[in-house]
Order: C-alpha cells, then sequence, then structure tokens
C-alpha cells in the first residue's frame, strides 16, 4: 500500500467546520487505499497570537522558550483532527515533533530537519491507523522543542515524504495551486498545472509564500514529487516536476515579491583584501542570511557597499555593522527598511533573450525607481519603494501575459538575459 502526506494549512484548519473538512478529505484518501499521514498547521492567526502573547511578557523572549509557546498551535489541531476522524469511525492518533521524534538542529526560532524517526509513524500505518503530525516543529539533541520558521509544516509534510518515501506529498492550501503570481494583489493569476522545482525553488525564496522554501529544497534534494492543491475546491492543482519540457516554456513562469527586506548601506568602504569577509563574517555568525549583494569600486577606490536581509534582521544587523564600520575604515551605514523585491521566474529565460530588457522598461513606464538588480540564470530580482510594489507586480504580470495560456517559444540555445 502507497503512503501519501496530506498537508493542510493554516485556512484549512481555521474553524471546527473545516477540520472537519479536512477529515472528510482524508477519509477519502483513505478509502481510495491509501496510507495516510497527516501534517496540519496551527489555525489561522494562531501563531501571530502566540508571538504577540510572548512579546507581551517580553520584549526579547528567549528563543527555547518562544518555540516552546510558538509550537502549540499545531498541538491543538492534530488532536481536534484525531476527534473528527476517530468520530466517524477512523482510528487516528496525533504526534507532536517530540513525540515522532523529529530530530532538527539546536537552532531555535530556524530548526532544520534532520532525521525522523518512522518506528512509531509505520506500525500506526500498518494497523491501519491514520498519523496525523504537528507540522513546524521538532527536537533538538538538548530534548528541547525547536520550531522550523514560519510556514515550516510544508517543511515538516515534505520531510516525512522523503523519510517515508511517500508516493507523493499534498499541500491543501487556500488557493488553486501555485499561480502566476499571488492572487491577493493580481485578482488575474493563473493557475500553473505543473510547475519545476527549480522554478518553485526560486518562487519561494522571492517570497512567494505558497510554499516554504525549505520544502522545496527537500523536495528538490530528495526527489519528492509535491502536489499543491485547494483545500476548499476540488481542483487538478500544481504538480511540481523534476522534469522541464523546454519546447512548452513561456518566457516567465511567475512574478513574486518580498516586503520583508530591509537594505544596508556601508559609505566608503576602503578597496582592500579581506574586507568582505570582515563584514559578512560576523553577520554570518548572527546566523542572519543575507540576500542580494551589491558592491562597486569608484575612481577614488571607495565603494559602497549595500546588501539586503530579512527585516526581522535588519536592526541587528545594523547594530553589528555599527562595530564593524569603523574597524574596516568605512565612512557610515546606513538602512533601509521600506524596500521591497520584485523578482521573474522562469526556465524560459534560459532561452529567451530580453526578459531583462522589458521588466525595466515596463518599471520605468510606470515611474517606480529601481535600487538594486540582481539575476540567476532563472531569475531577475529588483528592489524597489514599498509603495510601489503592487503596481509593479501587476505591471509585470501583464506585460508578460502571464494570465494567458502559456505561449510556445522555439527552443535556442543560452542567450544573453539583456539581449532584446
Ligand atoms: P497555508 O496556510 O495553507 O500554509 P500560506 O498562506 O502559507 O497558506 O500560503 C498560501 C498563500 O500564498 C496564498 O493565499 C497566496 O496569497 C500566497 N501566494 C503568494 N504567491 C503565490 C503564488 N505564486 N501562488 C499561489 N499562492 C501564492
Ligand atoms: N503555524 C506556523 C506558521 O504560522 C507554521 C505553518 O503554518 O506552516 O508559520
Ligand atoms: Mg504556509
Amino acid at each position: 500500500m502507497d503512503i501519501v502526506i496530506e498537508k493542510f494549512g493554516g485556512s484549512s484548519v481555521g474553524t471546527v467546520e473545516k477540520i472537519n473538512r479536512v477529515a472528510n478529505r482524508v477519509i477519502r484518501t483513505v478509502e481510495d487505499g491509501y496510507r495516510v499521514v497527516v501534517v496540519l498547521s496551527a489555525m489561522q492567526g494562531e501563531t501571530n497570537r502566540l508571538i504577540q502573547l510572548a512579546h507581551q511578557v517580553s520584549p526579547e523572549p528567549s528563543t527555547r522558550e518562544l518555540d516552546v509557546v510558538m509550537s502549540t498551535g499545531e498541538q491543538v489541531t492534530i488532536g481536534l483532527l484525531c476527534m473528527a476522524l476517530e468520530r466517524e469511525g477512523y482510528s487516528a492518533r496525533s504526534y507532536t515533533g517530540l513525540q515522532v521524534p523529529i530530530q532538527t538542529s539546536t537552532m531555535h526560532g530556524k530548526a532544520r530537519v534532520e532525521h525522523i524517526d518512522r518506528d512509531k509513524i509505520l506500525s500506526n500505518l500498518e494497523s491501519g491507523t491514520i498519523v496525523v503530525v504537528a507540522g513546524f516543529q521538532g527536537v533538538n539533541t538538548n530534548g528541547d522543542i525547536t520550531t522550523l520558521g514560519r510556514g515550516g509544516s510544508d517543511t515538516t509534510a515534505v520531510a516525512l515524504a522523503a523519510a517515508l518515501s511517500a508516493s507523493v506529498c499534498r499541500i491543501y492550501t487556500d488557493v488553486d495551486g501555485v499561480l502566476t503570481a499571488d492572487p491577493r494583489i493580481v485578482p488575474d493569476a493563473r493557475v500553473l498545472s505543473r510547475i519545476t522545482a527549480e522554478e518553485m525553488l526560486e518562487l519561494s525564496s522571492s517570497g512567494a509564500k505558497v510554499l516554504q522554501i525549505r520544502a522545496v529544497e527537500f523536495a528538490y534534494k530528495y526527489g519528492v514529487p509535491i502536489h499543491v492543491l485547494s483545500s476548499f475546491r476540488d481542483v487538478s492543482g500544481t504538480l511540481i516536476t523534476s522534469e522541464e519540457n523546454r519546447m512548452e516554456q513561456p518566457k516567465i513562469t511567475g512574478v513574486a515579491y518580498n516586503v520583508n527586506e530591509a537594505k544596508l548601506t556601508i559609505k566608503n568602504v576602503p578597496d582592500r583584501p579581506g574586507i568582505a569577509s570582515k563584514v559578512f563574517g560576523p553577520i554570518a555568525d548572527a546566523q542572519i542570511n543575507v540576500d542580494m549583494i551589491i558592491q562597486n569600486v569608484g575612481s577614488d577606490n571607495n565603494t559602497d557597499l549595500t546588501f539586503t536581509v530579512d527585516r526581522t534582521e535588519f536592526q541587528n544587523s545594523l547594530r553589528i555593522l555599527r562595530d564593524i564600520v569603523p574597524q574596516i575604515g568605512a565612512q557610515d551605514i546606513v538602512g533601509a527598511d521600506d524596500i521591497a523585491k520584485i523578482s521573474l521566474v522562469g526556465v524560459g529565460m534560459r532561452s529567451h533573450s530580453g526578459v531583462a530588457t522589458t521588466m525595466f522598461r515596463v518599471l520605468a513606464e510606470e515611474g517606480i525607481n529601481i535600487q538594486m538588480i540582481s539575476t540567476s540564470e532563472i531569475k531577475i530580482s529588483v528592489i524597489v519603494e514599498e509603495k510601489y510594489v503592487e503596481l509593479g507586480v501587476r505591471a509585470l504580470h501583464n506585460a508578460f501575459g502571464l494570465s494567458e495560456e502559456h505561449e510556445s517559444i522555439e527552443e535556442s540555445g543560452p542567450q544573453s538575459l539583456f539581449r532584446s
């Protein structure tokens, strides 16, 4: 019998009625002949509420205790779902991350899954019991509860799928699948029937929160098939595939945005070997992820070094850099957190030129100034003022015709992003 993982996000378990609906969905899969492991998020808004509660008690709660508090939301939903399944006559058992156990790294708030003990889950499945696991949490080598970062239930689901060699990991959410853009700001965004794991990685890392980036990384690494589906409507959803069919690729697959970044600029950095490591070493030691970096040597051999970090790390980064600036002989550190990143993603970029040119023209026509640019083989990102993010995303979605079905393009060799 095949194992299927079914993960339901916060909006899918936000009320008792919705939990009953999830129970029916799970029962359908059991009746289809699968052994089912369910992964649940906390009820919508609950994790935010718990974080606020912690901050009411302490402005800077210890990360260990914050994880103890934050992880409780999922414990409620798994228990409720098991009750609903049992009420319908099905055997079901809930497990927190600590009970499975899901072993993680030690880092509270952004722990990584390292090992999953399969024994309890498999023996339950063998005896016909539905297993319901709390998403977003695990336990570290000290025996302490950890959490996996916001949106981490996706990662729990994919990690379980990998550990149990599940035939598919179904991610049920409040939209019809992965769309060409966030439907909250682009109402005519279109559902993609398939997307490559590589594109999904870029979309997730660019802010499309439909899947947590680490979940996609896991799926990519272990070859876990992911199917993103709606909790509320019977639609075919989006399959995340490993292969790409280049003949059918459009120029662009999707547009993503991220309003959770902040920008820091160190002014007049001396142009000497070792400076970048003196700046980024302490930032990395503080577990702060740096996204874009721009450095350009001016004619006077001094240079401005600009980079972006997660907005929650903005003040911490400023604090660290204020100590470093005098040490390296730079002039000053300035920052801004009213920025947004807009990204275009698509494997079609590899074989289709002119994407960057069109992007810059469209933004210029809307009067949107570009502060930073970065590119990868299948992505172009720009930093703009936050107030322009919706306008920019909509204009780009429209300019690349993303609401329409894919236009086919001829396969051709790799071309520069900047040729039109
Ligand atoms: P869940 O609670 O099910 O985990 P999330 O809120 O984490 O759901 O993710 C789903 C949301 O992701 C959608 O409601 C949508 O607003 C947002 N989103 C952003 N970009 C995309 C995209 N490209 N496709 C689908 N949803 C997207
Ligand atoms: N409840 C957690 C969060 O809100 C995890 C998740 O929903 O995936 O981030
Ligand atoms: Mg989510």
